[in-house]
């Protein structure tokens, strides 16, 4: 039986190094939507690509019916596939989507990891990814890191009940090792 797996947690958390570790070591795939989004606004010819763009970078969420449509297409073509979301869903309504779309494919989410961290821990890595990388994304800036945070406790936080009413939610303390982290991920899902 394929895996449906959920990482949830605030910007910052590693979510993306624990998925990239998922799909080298283990048979999955990552369904990012912050990536998917990435991809769709480099076309600079597009109108709607560019606004995306701009609300992305002021670390605002994209509108739900945009990102719903990047996901509902890979879920479809994907569904005998381990997928692991990463960065979605990120509200309610996300989330509930989510269900339905696989609930019509027979499937649904086996685990959601919640990524546990402090809110400073999230600011003193951003500082050092700013001081120390040659490849910052748009959105790396401790300004930004301040809204995305803000939106994650109004918007992507609630979720968490839902699941909880669901009894799939497990838990992982994110600011241990990255390899400890994986190792407990795998503990959960193996
Ligand atoms: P991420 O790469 O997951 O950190 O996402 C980067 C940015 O993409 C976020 O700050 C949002 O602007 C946008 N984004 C990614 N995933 C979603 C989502 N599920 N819903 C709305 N906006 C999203």
């Amino acid at each position: 039986m394929s895996k449906k797996i959920v990482l949830l947690g605030p910007p910052g958390c590693g979510k993306g190094t624990q998925s990239k570790l998922l799909v080298s070591k283990n048979d999955f795939i990552q369904l990012s939507t912050g990536d998917l989004l990435r991809a769709a606004t480099s076309d600079k010819n597009s109108h709607i690509g560019q606004e995306i763009k701009k609300i992305m970078e002021e670390g605002q969420l994209v509108p739900d019916n945009y990102v719903i449509d990047l996901i509902v297409k890979k879920v479809t073509s994907l569904k005998d596939k381990n997928i692991i979301f990463d960065g979605f869903p990120r509200n309610l309504n996300q989330a509930k989507f989510l269900d339905k779309s696989l609930e019509t494919s027979s499937l649904k989410l086996d685990f959601v990891i919640f990524f546990k961290i402090e809110y400073e821990v999230l600011e003193d890595r951003i500082k050092n990814r700013v001081k120390e990388s040659s490849e910052l994304r748009s959105d790396d800036n401790l300004e930004t890191l301040k809204n995305r945070i803000n939106i994650y406790k109004k918007s992507t936080l609630p979720i968490l009940e839902h699941y909880r009413n669901k009894d799939i939610i497990h838990e992982v303390n994110a600011m241990d090792l990255v390899e400890n982290v994986y190792d407990n991920i795998l503990k959960i899902i193996e």
